[in-house]
C-alpha cells in the first residue's frame, strides 16, 4: 500500500502517511519481498503501534507490519515456545496459561506484539520480556534469517540494542511449568490495570521511563501536571504518565506536551525524564 495513514496503526490514532506499508502473507513471503527490495529505503517495523508516536508528516520509507501475518505460535517438544513477531502479547500469555506454563501472565495486559515487546523489553508487574527469551530469529535487510542467542543482545530497562538492519521475525521463549495447584493470575493483573490506568482511551501507555528509584507518574503529578492539557493532548487524570489524545489531536500537540512535561519536571526536581515512546517520522 502507498501513502498509508499511520493514524490507523498506532494506539494514539495519530501520525501522517507512510510512503509504503507492507503486510506480508507469511515469513517466506516477507523474506522474498526483502530479497527483491531496492537498497537505500528506510525501514520501520510496526507491531500494534502502542509505543510509537509517528509525526504528522508521516514516514518516508517502508513500514513492515507483521501483525496477524507472522502469527505462528507453538509449543516445541522440548517445552520451548516459538512465537513469531506478529503474535500479540495477550495471545502469548493465554497460550502459556493453557499449556500450564508460569511467568507469562504479565504479557496479558501489554497491548503490543511479540516483535514490539522484544524491541522494547516490555514488562509489567515485575516481569520482563527478555528474562524468558532464549533464541532469536532475525530477518536482515536481504531477507535472510539469522539465528542468534539472547546473550548476543544488550538489554536494559525498556531498551534493547539490535544488530544493524536486523529485525525480530520470531523468538524462542522458555517458561517454567506452573506448580501443582498454582493458578494463572491474568484476570487479577488485568483488573489491576483497569483500576489504575485509563484503558480504552487512546494512549501509548507510560510516556516516560521511571528514573532510578522514582516513579515518573509521581514526579509529573507533583509538578502539578496531572490532567494538564496542551491543545487537545492531555495528561491523564487517572495516571499522570499517560497522555491521552482525541480525534482533534495532532502528533505535534503530543510531542509539545511531552517536552513541556520534561521541562517542568526538570525545573522542579532537577531530574531529566527519558521518553519510553519511540518518536519517528517527519513533522509537517
Ligand atoms: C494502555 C497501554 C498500556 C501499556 N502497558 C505497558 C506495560 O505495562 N509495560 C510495557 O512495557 N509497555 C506497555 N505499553 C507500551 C507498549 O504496549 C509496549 O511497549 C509494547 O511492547 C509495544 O509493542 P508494539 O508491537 O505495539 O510495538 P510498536 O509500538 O509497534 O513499536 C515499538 C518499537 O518496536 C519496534 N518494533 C516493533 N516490532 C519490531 C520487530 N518485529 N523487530 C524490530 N523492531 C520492532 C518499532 O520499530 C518501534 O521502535 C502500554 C501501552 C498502552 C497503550
Amino acid at each position: 500500500m502507498f501513502d498509508e495513514p499511520m493514524s490507523k496503526h498506532t494506539s494514539w490514532r495519530l501520525g501522517g502517511p507512510a510512503d509504503r506499508y507492507y503486510v506480508p502473507a507469511d515469513l517466506e513471503d516477507l523474506q522474498n519481498f526483502l530479497a527483491d527490495l531496492e537498497t537505500g529505503l528506510d525501514i520501520l517495523w510496526v507491531g500494534l503501534g502502542s509505543n510509537m508516536l509517528v509525526r504528522d508528516g508521516g514516514f518516508r520509507g517502508l513500514v513492515i507490519a507483521p501483525l496477524n501475518a507472522l502469527n505462528e505460535i507453538q509449543l516445541n517438544p522440548d517445552g520451548g515456545i516459538y512465537a513469531e513477531s506478529g503474535v500479540s502479547c495477550a495471545k502469548l500469555a493465554k497460550f502459556c496459561r493453557n499449556e500450564g506454563l508460569a511467568g507469562a501472565d504479565f504479557f496479558a495486559g501489554i497491548p503490543g506484539t511479540i516483535g514490539g515487546a522484544l524491541a522494547m523489553n516490555a514488562g509489567a508487574f515485575g516481569g520482563e520480556t527478555w528474562t524468558a527469551v532464549e533464541q532469536l530469529f532475525m530477518l536482515d535487510r536481504r531477507g535472510l534469517l539469522v539465528e542468534r542467542n539472547a546473550a548476543e543482545f544488550e538489554v536494559g530497562y525498556r531498551r534493547v540494542t539490535l544488530p544493524h538492519e536486523e529485525w525480530f521475525a520470531a523468538a524462542l521463549f522458555r517458561f517454567d511449568r506452573r506448580a501443582a495447584g498454582e493458578d494463572s493470575n491474568i484476570r487479577q493483573l488485568l483488573q489491576q490495570r483497569n483500576a489504575t490506568q485509563p484503558i480504552g482511551q487512546p494512549s501509548c501507555g507510560s510516556v516516560f521511563k521511571n528514573p532510578p528509584g522514582k516513579h515518573a507518574a509521581q514526579l509529573i503529578e507533583a509538578a502539578g501536571l496531572k490532567g494538564y492539557c496542551l491543545g487537545t493532548a492531555c495528561v491523564s487524570d487517572k495516571h499522570a504518565n499517560f497522555i491521552i489524545s482525541t480525534a482533534a489531536t495532532t502528533s505535534h500537540d503530543v510531542e509539545a506536551l511531552i517536552e513541556h512535561i520534561r521541562v517542568s519536571v526538570a525545573a522542579k526536581f532537577d531530574i531529566c525524564l527519558e521518553s519510553e515512546v519511540h518518536i519517528v517520522g517527519e513533522a509537517l
